[in-house]
């Protein structure tokens, strides 16, 4: 097959490459960042890489039309964006996700499209269910554009499917592994992973106890293919993630553990790492029915296991 990424040289995209050229098919990842995630692929015939933004309409138009299938990932993501910029957030999520779905309608290529766990918003009632409310906050706080960008998508997505389209909505629930982005400031696990090197105590915000579920990167990616290839994923929203719910500081008190640093915990107030405009998810956990069940899969690497390859990974860098 020829599989389209766009964003895919971002993390979860250049492990989603890898594992397509691993399979034997040929891609083609279009992405306006640098390709150091995706270098040690450049060697292989089969695979390409094309420096520029999904919103160039007249590439995408190419690509789309030389593929067999779409991945969808290319997206502002990042908390510091969505409260820095939120036009950006907005238009590359929106704007680029209704041209990929255009192009792959006219051409009739099947879609896959990367949403996220932050669509259900604040919602307290855990586990999330694919049909579960979103409950966002006002639209005068920044932080849920990125959330609104998303789910805008999704209902693009869903409005293409009525006409026709394939496409699979995927909902990543955080997921983490070997090549997130040290200096990505949006994530929790990169952010302690930079003061555990550093020797820098780790920012607990608040008292630590708000959970996630945290995915190890290539269960989430085994799930990305099989929902490509599956086809009773289509037209469907599906929740991709791990139901092992950690609280942030028992996180935290992990990554100290596993990494044998003497770096200390901490807690601190929300503003001293993120701007305002900031608005914390208590808890947050999928439910995991339908991976299991439609693409046949489980993200059951064990925390402590991912971590450690994740940590070891850092430490190599
Ligand atoms: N967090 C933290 N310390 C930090 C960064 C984040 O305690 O230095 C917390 C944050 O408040 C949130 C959780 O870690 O409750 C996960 O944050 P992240 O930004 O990774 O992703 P989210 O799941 O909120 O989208």
């Amino acid at each position: 097959m020829k599989v389209l990424i766009t964003g895919g040289a971002g993390f979860l995209g250049s492990h989603l490459a890898e594992a397509w050229i691993d399979r034997g098919h040929e891609i083609t990842v279009l992405d306006p960042a640098s390709d150091l995630k995706i270098r040690h692929l450049r060697a292989n015939p089969r695979f390409r890489a094309i420096r520029e933004s999904v919103l160039n309409r007249e590439i995408l138009e190419g690509l789309v039309a030389w593929s067999d299938l779409v991945y969808h990932l290319a997206a502002v993501v990042g908390v510091e964006h969505y409260v820095g910029d939120p036009y950006q957030v907005l238009t590359v999520n929106i704007n680029g996700t209704q041209d990929v779905l255009t192009a792959a309608f006219r051409h009739q290529k099947k879609v896959v499209f990367t949403s996220t766990s932050e669509v259900y918003g604040r919602n307290t009632a855990v586990p999330f269910h694919e049909d579960s409310d979103r409950v966002l906050g006002s639209t005068t706080t920044d932080r849920w554009c990125y959330a609104t960008s998303k789910a805008a998508g999704e209902h693009f997505c869903f409005a293409f499917a009525r006409m026709g389209l394939r496409v699979v909505v995927l909902r990543y629930f955080n997921v983490y592994g070997p090549r997130l982005d040290q200096m990505d400031r949006g994530r929790v696990i990169t952010i302690f992973m930079g003061q555990l090197l550093r020797g820098e105590p780790l920012t607990v915000i608040g008292d630590g106890v708000q959970t996630r579920a945290f995915a190890y990167v290539e269960d989430a990616v085994r799930a990305t293919v099989q929902a490509g290839l599956r086809p009773e994923a289509e037209g469907l929203a599906i929740n991709v993630g791990s139901e092992e719910e950690v609280s942030i500081l028992d996180l935290a008190e992990r990554m100290v553990r596993i990494s044998g640093s003497a770096s200390r915990v901490i807690r601190v107030p929300q503003e001293a790492v993120y701007a305002r405009g900031y608005e914390d998810i208590p808890r947050r956990v999928p439910a995991v029915r339908r991976m299991r069940e439609i693409l046949g899969v489980r993200a059951d690497t064990p925390l402590d296991d991912g971590l450690k390859r994740t940590i070891e990974w850092f430490k190599r860098q």
